[in-house]
Order: C-alpha cells, then structure tokens, then sequence
C-alpha cells in the first residue's frame, strides 16, 4: 500500500452521518496545511468547506481523493482549540461540527480574513520615485495605516498594490502604545491572590479567588492579565455578560490600551471578524467577552479568568450544550496555562474542588478601603401576617424606602426570579409543598388542581390547609415585577421608578441605557430581577430591598439554594458601595431556610456544608453527574411515547438513577409539549453511555449533560 501525507477533516454541515472526520490526501503544494486549517474537499459529488482536525502520515486502505485547497491564509484555530472541540464532542455529547462551529462563529466562517490593518517599509524599491517617495515615508516612521501613507505621499493605490506585491510595503499589526505603569497599590489581600496565580503562571493550574463583592477582584485579574502580558502570552476574561459589565470593559481598556478585544453577542459581523483576526493574529492580547468568548482563538494561551464563575449564563442552552467554566479549564491544561475562578459566592462545584485541595483557594474577606458590608434584616412575613399587614411591602422596607428616597439616595427592589410562578406557599408557616422524594418543590397545574413533582411524577391534590402547620392560609406564590413596580408608585407617587428584567432587557443596548440611566441618577429605585444583582457599582444606592427571597427556592431545581443564597449575597453587595454604609432587608417566608440565613449572616461556610451536604446525599453535581433527555412534539401523545421509550432504553443500564419521565415545568413551549427523563450517575461516562445509546435510538431527543436549567 503506498503511503501518504493525510489530513482528516470534519465536514462544515451539523448532521449525524457527519459526526466524523473524512480522510483526504493532501497535495504537496499544500504541505502546510494541517490541524486547524479550513479547507474546500471533494465530497459526494460535490465540494464542501470543512476544518482539518488531524494530520498523519499513512498508507491509504482504499482509494483517498485530495484536498482542493485551504480557504484562508492561515489556519484559523490553534491546534489546542482543535483539541478543544473534539474534546467537547465527548463531554457534552454534541456532533463535531456543532463544536467546531461554536469554536469557529459563522461570520469568521463566511467572510475572510482582514488585511493587517498597519503598512510597514519592505524590500527597499530602487526604481520608481512614488514608490521611493511612500518607501522612505514608512521607514521613516516606523510604519502608519494606509489612509495616512496615501494621503500624506500622494501615492496611488494602484502603484501601493503593485509595491505590496513586489514585497516592498508589508501588511502589519500595528505599534501598540507602551503600558502605563498600574495606577492602584494593592492591598495585601489583593497580593495574596495574584501571588497565588502567578506561582502557577509558568507552569499551569488553578485559583479560586473567593472574595466579598467591593474586594478588589477585578484588580486582581488586571494585575494578572498585566503578568501574563509581560510573559508573552495573551489572556481570556470572561464575564457572565459583556452588557452587564461597561464598567469592566472601560479598565481593562484603560489598563491595556490597543491590546483589547471585546467579544460580544451584540457586534455587527463585520466587526466581529476584525477582532475576532486581531486575536488570531496576536495583535490584540487581552479579550474580554461573555461566554463564547471562551473560544478566543489565542494562538500563545497563559491565562483565562471566569469572573462570577457560579452565573448560570455560562452554560449554553443550545448546541453544543458546554459550560464555560469547564473548556475554559480544558483549554488552559491543554497549554499550561492558569484558570483563574473569581466570585463571592462560587459554585458549588468550585467550593468543593477548592476545599478538597484541587485548586489554589485564595478569599478576600473585606471590602477595598475597609467600606463596611451592608447589614442585612431579614424581615419574617409570616409574622407580617400574623400582625394583620398582608402588603406586599413589610412595615421595615416601607420605612426604609421612604427614608432613602427622604434622603435623596437611591433604592433597589429585587425579585428572586422573574414571572412565572407556579407552587404553592403556606403564608403561615412558609412552607413550600414540597415532593416527599426528589426535594424540589411541587408545581401547581391549576387547571386539574393537583400538584406535581417534574422530576418523580409524585403527584397530589392542592392541599387547602396546610400539611405542615394546618393553617388555611395555603395559596399560590406569585409576584412579578410589573407588580412592585405598580406597588412603588401607589406608595410614593412622586419617585422615579425603573424596572429591569429579562424581559424589558431584551432589547439590543437597553441593558446600557438603563445602567447609565440609573448611575446617573435619573431614577430613584429600580425594580428587577436577578439580572439586576451582578457586578455594577452604584454609588447612589443605600438600599437594597429583596422583596421576595422566596420565589427562587420554590422553583423546581435542585440548583435552587445555591441561586437563592447567591442572589442575596450580591443584593447585599450592592448597597453602601460610596461613602455611606447601605442597607439590606430581605423579606421572606422562610427565615431559617439555610441559603436565606447564610446569606443575611453572610456566612459562606454555613452554607456550603450544608448544600454540599445535600447534593452528596441525593447525587447532584458536584457528587454526579446528569442528563436531562427531553422529548418535545406538538401531539402531547407522541412526546409522552417518545420520553417513555427513553425509559425502556436506559431501563437496566446498571449506575444510572431515572427520574420521569414527566412533564417538563415548562410543560408547553413554542406550540411543543415537553417531556422530561432526567438521568443521575456518578460517573461522567456512564450518563455519556446513555446519551449515545438514547441518540442511537431517537436522533430526536434533545439531550443536555450537566444541564444548568431543570426548566
Ligand atoms: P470586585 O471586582 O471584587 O467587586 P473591584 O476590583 O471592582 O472589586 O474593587 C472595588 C473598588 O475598589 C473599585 O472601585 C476599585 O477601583 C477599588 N479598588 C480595588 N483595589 C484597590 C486598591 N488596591 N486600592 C484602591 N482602590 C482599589
Ligand atoms: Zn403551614
Ligand atoms: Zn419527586
């Protein structure tokens, strides 16, 4: 058999026969092509673009056609993110070309590389004044962009070409200004930690930075990313959401000037390709973005930050299904570079790698500038009630909020989670009704009256006094944010009132506008949900008000405390972030619940004994491993089938824990019915077994490992 220089190539077109590499000889003229290069290959009777995964040097069982040619002027992914992407075919079950695509965006895929932007004197020309004329200019200088040689030596761009092809002007990267010197002296603390991830820096590994909202983590990264830089190396910041976050963007190009990208979901195509090539090339060296930012190709990796690495947004709900957190650890292994974790209140999946010793644990456990915490007040509305006061606003956030808005500062009012409410609460004793199996609550299907666990189908009547206590005073639980905000004006008809959710938040910029309205002191309180909580400073607000701490533990996910105490930590973050300490009242119906107590005492410990307590006991990440296998159709029939058949696949498998299958909690979306199965192992490999085995049988399941979402 002879033998030949091959490449294997994944074909650009999401489809199950194509969840492999093709095999193709390669040309001698194209003897550079290897990992990461697009290529255009013969295939059927036709051509397609497809991204060389492999290079090997082999004899050739049958007949192997040749690759026509590459389709750009270098290969666009570094070959540890071609690593990357077959990796995640693995661990999130997805096709290769679902993965290579999430590495590769569509915009990067259908346009071509930009030229450099930057001219620089080549091979010097010995004939021809304009072009001894545009020459000397750009020696002179050191280089300049086009528009500039052109204009300031007359030359026209026929005779620019022609010198571009004679090698006598170079295309490049432009001179990047020097870096100013930091203009913060770290506290101690702060040390501590970047000290921590530059121990590391040289040899790859993994740090948790814990630290209180206000405690100096963003410095920190900017120290790092600056160490990172100085080595030669290029480093990834993400963020939860790129919107969220103008504040960030601003010192990080402060810091970096010329040296950042900014990758975003809401940038025009063409800009995005620019950046996107800026860092292929290495020209730009920090990239700061959200989720798929993660993708970023560097071509010299040192260090990937994931700030607020506990936000649910870094998972994608679409295919290909990745965590964030964890290709940004798999890229990092892949180079030697470092993972920085930063958060105030991490995932539970963080909290025990770093208490068990499998990454660097640094906490920050006070604010910059010694500013105080917020104190928090739990306010019990079962005992509201009790006292005859059935507002929405207790008799302490009333106050409260008249006294800020007395003093001229500025409120918050949050709400657990937005819209959709579906369980049921006894207001006396606030209790929850809860399954007696699965520790989720219940969720009411008000049609039939009954309650009903989504995730063992356990199913009851709607009690009409409580199990727990007895007291008739067992209702639906349900607040929205149209509601406070309606309650706001009714109180105090003269405030200025805002309201932020996912919602009112959908449109392009309309995070911006809001955030800038609100630091500018153009409203007086604003209403919202947990996208409301994140990272911003406000110096204007004193009070923070979580109207209803509640609604997140009642949702049906087994995720529900982590969210809850996280939400409340931040919102306590947020107030007396000037020169004033500020304020925080929770109100709930259930004070002792452990994420609500933990929270208002801020006693992260306490909390995460307790939920790693559970998730140990019932199986959860980080003690297992999930798979939410959902059966949609628009025959509520046909879904059911479809979700029981996956039942019969897996029915035996040894490991595996089924639950369901039942109706998702969403139970009807877009016009489709949903039907949820959701499988818990202990081993990572044996849920992949049973996605495979479950895909083999219905290439029309929609399956999620690790979902982030029960819903
Ligand atoms: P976090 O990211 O933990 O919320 P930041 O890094 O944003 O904290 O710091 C909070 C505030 O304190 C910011 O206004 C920041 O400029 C300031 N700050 C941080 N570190 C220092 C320092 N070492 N000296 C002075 N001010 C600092
Ligand atoms: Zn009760
Ligand atoms: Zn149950």
């Amino acid at each position: 058999m002879p033998s030949a220089p091959l490449v294997d190539v994944v074909i650009d077109r999401v489809a199950a026969g194509l969840d492999r590499p093709f095999t193709y000889r390669r040309p001698d003229a194209w003897a550079a092509v290897g990992p990461g290069w697009r290529v255009l290959v013969p295939f059927g009777r036709s051509q397609a673009a497809g991204l060389v995964v492999a290079e090997h040097e082999g004899p050739t069982a049958g007949p192997v056609k040749d690759l026509l040619r590459p389709l750009d002027p270098y290969p666009l992914l570094p070959p540890d993110l071609v690593a990357v992407a077959v990796w995640m075919r693995d661990r999130w079950g997805c096709l290769l070309p679902q993965a290579l695509r999430a590495a590769v965006p569509a915009p990067v895929r259908h346009m071509p590389a930009p030229d450099p932007p930057w001219l620089y004197a080549g091979a010097e020309p010995t004939r021809g004044s304009e072009r001894r004329r545009l020459w000397t200019y750009l020696a002179e200088r050191g280089g300049a962009t086009r528009e500039e040689a052109l204009a300031a030596t007359g030359v026209s761009p026929a005779v620019l070409r022609a010198m571009e092809t004679a090698g006598q002007v170079r295309r490049g990267v432009p001179p990047r200004p020097p870096l100013p010197p930091p203009s913060t002296r770290l506290t101690p603390d702060q040390e501590r930690a970047v000290a921590a991830i530059l121990a590391q820096l040289d040899t790859g590994g993994e740090v948790l930075v814990e630290g209180v909202t206000g405690s100096g983590k963003t410095e920190v990264y900017l120290a790092a990313v600056a160490a990172t830089l100085a080595r030669g190396r290029q480093a990834i910041v993400l963020v939860p959401e790129i919107a969220l976050t103008p504040q960030m963007q601003a010192r990080f190009e402060q810091r970096f000037p010329g040296r950042v990208a900014v990758f975003h979901s809401a940038m025009a195509d063409g800009v995005r390709v620019r950046e996107w090539h800026r860092v292929r090339t290495g020209e730009a060296e920090v990239v700061l973005g959200a989720r798929s930012a993660v993708f970023a190709p560097c071509p010299r990796l040192g260090l990937v930050v994931v700030d607020e690495e506990h936000e649910p947004t870094y998972k994608q709900d679409e295919h290909p299904r990745y965590h964030a957190r964890e290709v940004a650890r798999e890229r990092a292994r892949r180079v030697g570079a470092v993972l920085v974790l930063g958060s105030a209140t991490p995932s539970l999946e963080t909290a025990w790698a770093a208490r068990t010793g499998q990454v660097a644990w640094v906490r920050l456990r006070k604010r910059v500038g010694g500013r105080p915490l917020a104190r928090a007040e739990v306010v019990d509305m079962r005992a509201e009630l009790k006292a005859g006061h059935r507002e929405m606003f207790s008799r302490a956030l009333k106050d409260a909020v008249a006294e800020c808005l007395a003093a001229g500062d500025q409120a918050i009012l949050l709400l657990n989670r937005r819209g959709f409410s579906t369980s049921v609460v006894c207001r006396a004793c606030g209790q929850p009704r809860m399954c007696p199996r699965c520790a989720v609550s219940l969720t009411l299907h008000a049609t039939e009256r009954r309650l009903l666990c989504h995730y063992c189908l356990h199913e009851e009547p709607v009690p009409t006094v409580c199990p727990a206590c007895g007291s008739p005073q067992i209702r639906q639980f349900g607040v929205g944010t149209e509601r406070v905000v309606e309650e706001v004006r009714r109180l105090w008809p003269d405030a200025r009132v805002l309201r932020a959710d996912a919602d009112s938040l959908r449109r392009r910029g309309s995070h911006r506008r809001l955030f800038e309205a609100f630091l500018a002191r153009r409203a007086d309180v604003l209403v919202g949900t947990q996208v409301i909580a994140k990272g911003l400073h406000w110096p204007g607000v004193t009070l923070v008000g979580v109207v209803a701490a509640d609604l997140g533990l009642t949702l049906p996910d087994f995720r529900a405390a982590e969210r809850t105490f996280a939400l409340l930590t931040q919102a306590a973050g947020r107030a007396g972030r000037g020169d004033r300490p500020g304020r925080v009242i929770i109100q709930t119906y259930n004070p002792e619940h452990y994420s609500v107590a933990a929270a208002a005492r801020q006693d992260f410990d306490a909390f995460y004994a307790e939920e790693l307590g559970f998730r140990e006991l019932l199986g959860y990440p980080p003690f297992g491993h999930l798979l939410l296998v959902e059966a949609a159709d628009e025959d509520p029939a046909r879904a059911a089938a479809e979700a029981e058949r996956a039942r019969t696949v897996l029915a035996g498998r040894s490991g595996l824990v089924l639950l369901g299958p039942a109706p998702a909690p969403l139970a009807r979306l877009r016009g489709r019915w949903r039907m949820h199965l959701l499988v818990k192992a202990r081993e990572l490999v044996l849920v992949l077994d049973a996605a495979r085995a479950l895909l083999d049988d219905n290439p029309r399941l929609s399956l999620t490992v690790d979902p982030y979402h029960l819903l």
